[in-house]
């Protein structure tokens, strides 16, 4: 395939935005090569600039759960335009919106809406500390949250159970606050928190990880976290960013009937616009100004447009209830595929797999964690991904993304993949 007419944007680009672009994995520096600018999507494709037609298992990083150009998505967000973009007074859509997330997911009265997951996140932790009084927080190594000062840290040296900052500008002190534990592993988050008696306010982690690749949470992890923050007054806080509205119409919580005490959104929740949320019961978020003392805002928070192209997708994925089936059987089948292929060839991988998310590691062992994931063979992704591309397939450009599976997704268009992994794997062996 060629790439001129992208080469060429990437080159304009860089003279006025670091990098090229406004996120750093869009640069494609873990695969190598120039990034592919985006002209048009449509269902299950994404077209470039060059008029390359690709099947997009990336899918905007997850909200295009229904396809790209979702018409009921599109035509709401036209209508509503129409009417002014936006006013910083409440609308009755925000209403809408949220009447609709708290009865599809458990154990949330409220939800207040902001404009990424970041903001999500970074709303969740303060609500939490606000509403404990403590200041730490437990993280997961591996486990993405945005990328506001108190989730970019790493684990510390040594002997020391808080971490240090992984970006400069990111503070010693910020870093203090933030105890790293190792994903899937309940003794040394029981640990931390013994060590640290009194003085956490929350654990926050992706209930199901995708930011190392998809990793499953092992039997009974989620629960165990549960005990334990009941038994040392800490809130657990689920980041369903990637994995609200995706995994279950109720997110993990009811996937793994678990009870979380704070619920982050974004992506799914957007239809493809800027949205995060965040939820919890009314006893927690009455800690939120205007009603508590927990500041929190946001210009163009529950924008109308955002909103609309949110009701218009929770409305669609709430009324259809083959969706997640559907959505799982494309993915086993697509799993199926890919190992059959691999294993043919003798290609060492381990393929994880939760719903509609997937990722392929080039690795032996289980992928259980952060460091488990980071035992991949890169240089085999990096050619991996390029050969995928060259046929048409745009998977995510770095072994630490999980594939989306989208409903627009045919059976036509799995085979093609998989055999797209096939030539691949030949080229690869
Ligand atoms: C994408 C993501 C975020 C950050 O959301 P942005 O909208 O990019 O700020 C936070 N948490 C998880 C689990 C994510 O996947």
């Amino acid at each position: 395939m060629l790439y001129k007419r992208s080469s060429a944007l990437f080159k304009e680009a860089n003279q006025v935005i670091p990098g090229g672009v406004n996120s750093p994995v869009r640069a494609f520096k873990a695969v190598g090569g120039t990034p592919i600018f985006a002209k048009s999507a449509k269902g299950a494709f994404i077209y470039d600039e060059d008029g390359n037609r690709f099947i997009d298992y990336i899918n905007s990083w997850g909200p295009m759960l229904l396809g790209h150009a979702y018409k009921p998505v599109v035509d709401a967000v036209v209508e509503k335009a129409k009417l002014g973009t936006s006013f910083g007074m409440p609308t009755e859509i925000e209403t809408k919106i949220a009447e609709l997330a708290v009865s599809m997911v458990p154990n949330i009265d409220q939800i207040r809406f902001v404009n990424s997951g970041t903001e999500a996140c970074m709303s969740a932790v303060r609500l939490a500390r606000g509403y404990t009084k403590k200041e730490k927080i437990i993280k997961f190594a591996g486990c993405y949250h945005g990328h506001s000062d108190a989730f970019l840290i790493q684990a510390g040296s040594g002997a020391v159970t808080f971490g240090s900052p992984n970006s400069p500008g990111v503070t010693q002190g910020t870093a203090k606050d933030t105890l790293l534990a190792r994903y899937n592993d309940i003794e040394h988050v029981n640990s931390i928190l013994e060590a640290n008696k009194g003085e956490v306010a929350c654990i926050i982690l992706e209930p199901v990880a995708g930011n190392m690749g998809c990793i499953p949470p092992k039997q009974t992890f989620l629960q165990d976290l549960r005990e334990a923050c009941n038994q040392h007054g800490v809130l657990l806080v689920f980041d369903e960013v990637m994995t609200g509205f995706r995994l279950a119409k109720g997110g993990c919580q009811e996937l793994y009937n678990v009870d979380a005490d704070v619920v982050c959104f974004g992506k799914v929740i957007g239809g493809g616009l800027p949205v995060g949320a965040f939820a919890a019961r009314a006893e927690i978020m009455n800690h939120l100004a205007p009603n508590g003392s927990v500041y929190q805002a946001g210009t163009l928070s529950g924008n109308p447009l955002a909103m609309a192209a949110g009701l218009a997708m929770l409305t669609a994925i709430n009324d259809d209830d083959q969706l997640f089936k559907r959505l799982e059987e494309k993915t086993a089948y697509l799993h199926k595929g890919i190992k059959n292929v691999l294993d043919k060839h003798s290609i060492t991988h381990t393929i994880n797999r939760v719903g509609s998310m997937i990722s392929v590691h080039f690795a032996e062992d289980e992928v259980v964690d952060f460091q488990s994931a980071a035992k991949g063979n890169n240089e085999t992704f990096k050619a991996f991904f390029h050969g995928m591309l060259d046929e048409g397939i745009y998977i995510a450009p770095s072994a630490f993304e999980t594939w989306f599976i989208t409903d627009a997704l045919t059976y036509e268009d799995l085979d093609k993949t998989i055999a797209a992994v096939d030539t691949v794997a030949n080229q690869l062996t």
